[in-house]
């Protein structure tokens, strides 16, 4: 994972890279995930690692493998969120890193940045959907 998404304690989205440290509260260096003191673009995308074999509580699909959206490099673990390839819905690993429906009051504590996040996941997944359906 080679930046952080983050907000300010009232609430300001920010992106800080890993690699020289500097925080940008710019809107386009955070939806891009671009860092202008590197002059980098980071991978949106982080390690495919294996899972605990998992269903869906949505749509039942099982889940054998999960890829980091956030560039983290290491495995989900307890309480990550997960976006569900197969229909979008927000889910979230339990303590024996099965999936289980988020909840409302675990979205609503969500911060903006987060929220932000699954949503472009989940739209973007439709998206795919919706192309294979045109096909
Ligand atoms: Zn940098
Ligand atoms: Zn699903």
């Amino acid at each position: 994972m080679s930046y952080q998404l983050s907000e300010t304690s009232s609430g300001v989205p920010f992106i800080r890279c890993l690699h020289c440290g500097r925080a940008s509260f710019n809107r386009n260096d955070i939806e891009h995930r671009y860092c202008g003191n590197c002059h980098v673009f980071h991978d949106p995308l982080g390690a495919t690692t294996e899972i605990v074999a998992s269903e869906c509580p949505a749509c039942g699909a099982t889940h054998t493998a999960a890829t980091s959206a956030i560039g983290d490099t290491e495995a989900p673990k307890a309480n990550d969120l997960s976006v569900c390839i197969k229909c979008g819905n927000w889910n979230v690993f339990d303590d024996d890193l099965r999936l289980r429906a988020i909840t409302e009051s675990e979205i609503a504590a969500l911060p903006d940045v987060m929220f932000q996040e699954l949503s472009r996941a989940s739209k973007l997944i439709s998206k795919i959907h919706e192309r294979r359906k045109i096909k």
